[in-house]
This record gives C-alpha cells, structure tokens and sequence, in this order.
C-alpha cells in the first residue's frame, strides 16, 4: 500500500478508491510534544476498535464521521477528509494543561463545559488559538467554526451520556475535523490517546495520562475501556 502520512500513533494509506483512505493504528506512544516516547503493546488494535465503536455510535445519532468500516484489528477504512489544522478540545472537569494553567486542581469541577482551539503545528507546540486567531490565519470560515461548535457539544453529549452508564467519567478529549465535499466531518480518532476516561467511582485514571505519568500498568486504559465497551 503507498503510505501518504505518517504519524505518532498512525500510518495513512492511500485506498484503492480516490476518495478513501486507510488508517492504521501502532503501538507507539508519545506525550508532550514527542519528548516522550514509547510502545504500549497492543495499543493500535484497542484504538482502532474504540474509535470504531464511537464512530459508529456517534453516526447513528446523526453525527458525520470520516468512519467507513474495519478492515482488519488495525486498519480502517475512511473518506479521504482535508484535515482542518486545529486541535478541538472539550472538557468537561479540570485536569491536564487547563488544571496547571488556571492554577485549578485535577478533577475540580467546570461551571460549564469549556471549548478550546490548538493550532496544530508540532513546531510551535500547539499553541491555544481563539476564534479571532482562527479567522485571522483563515485556519476555518465562520461556517465551518459553527459547525464544529455544533458538533463538538453533540458529540460530547453523546459521550457523557454512553460512558456514564459503563460507569466511566469523560474528563476532556480533543476532537479533529476535515473538509469533504463541502461538509465537515469527524475525522481521526476517539480512544484513551485522546480522551481523558476515568473511574465514575474511583477516579482511577484509565488513559493515556498512565503513559504520560510513568505509572504502572500503561495497557490498563486500553483494556478497561475496550471491556467497558464490550469489544
Ligand atoms: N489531547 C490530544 N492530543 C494533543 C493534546 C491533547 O489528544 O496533542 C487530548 C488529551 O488526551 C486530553 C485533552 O486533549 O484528553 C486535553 O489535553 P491537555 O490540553 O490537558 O493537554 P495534555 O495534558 O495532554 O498535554
């Protein structure tokens, strides 16, 4: 297969159709801007079927994803989107880079859900953009910002509301989208790379953040959410 990208935690592929690509998933692991790296053993397979799972779940709620099916435990099929360069993140409890930077303790609670842009760019570091940003470096027309708005609210609805009753809490998670044909659709990926899960009762974290913070057992994330799914 002709390899189009390569990232952290997944490769592209061109399809055999224009219009379509396939993704797939590795085991590789990096936190802070790739300062950190690793493998957690498994990891591309549980990502690739949690993704699916909510892709799946948030398209039959009436949500557009670029999600077009499995192919095999790594690899999914997808349209062939252009990726919007910003980082779209939802939280719902204080945790990671807002905790540290409004001197807020993990887990405090947020009066509101919170929405904030990143410009994705490894160079810069991702740097925090707000709507003005955006519109001043044309990174997405007024339209296309609604839109996502839109739908990163419907899609943390629908999140919340499945985790809550596998009794797990959805922290925060960072959202991607890309251009197709005039529309805009969910694109990458949902799973504990991306998400911040933890317990309902417990508040163990079961996350990429086990990576981020050198604690025990990395794969538990992985594992847990994909049993909590039934997957
Ligand atoms: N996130 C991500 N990729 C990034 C940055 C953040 O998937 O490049 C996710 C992260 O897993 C968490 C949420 O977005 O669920 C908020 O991350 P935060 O800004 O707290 O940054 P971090 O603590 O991950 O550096």
């Amino acid at each position: 297969m002709n390899l189009l990208y390569e990232g952290k935690a997944k490769k592209v592929f061109a399809a055999d159709e224009p219009d379509k690509c396939v993704v797939c998933y590795k085991d590789d692991a990096t936190a802070f801007n790739g300062q950190k790296k690793g493998a957690i053993e498994g990891k591309g397979a549980f990502n690739n079927k949690i993704t699916n799972f909510f892709m799946g779940m948030l398209e039959s709620h009436g949500v557009r994803t670029h999600y077009i099916k499995e192919l095999s435990d790594r690899e999914t099929l997808v349209t062939k989107v252009e990726i919007i360069p910003l980082e779209v993140i939802v939280r719902n409890i204080a945790a990671g880079s807002l905790a540290k930077r409004l001197g807020l303790a993990e887990g405090a609670a947020l009066a509101c859900t919170v929405l904030e842009f990143c410009y994705k760019s490894d160079e810069l570091g991702d740097p925090l953009l707000n709507e003005y940003h955006i519109a001043a470096l044309k990174l997405a027309s007024p339209e296309e910002l609604e839109a996502i708005k839109t739908a990163a609210f419907k899609i943390n609805g629908l999140l919340t509301n499945y985790l809550e009753a596998v009794g797990i809490l959805l922290v925060d998670f960072k959202l991607e989208f890309g251009r197709f044909k005039g529309e805009i659709l969910l694109a990458d990926e949902i799973s504990p790379d991306t998400c911040r899960f933890w317990d309902a009762q417990t508040h163990e974290k079961l996350d990429k953040d086990r990576f981020r913070r050198d604690m025990e057992n990395v794969r538990k994330g992985y594992e847990e959410i994909s049993g909590r799914l039934g997957l």
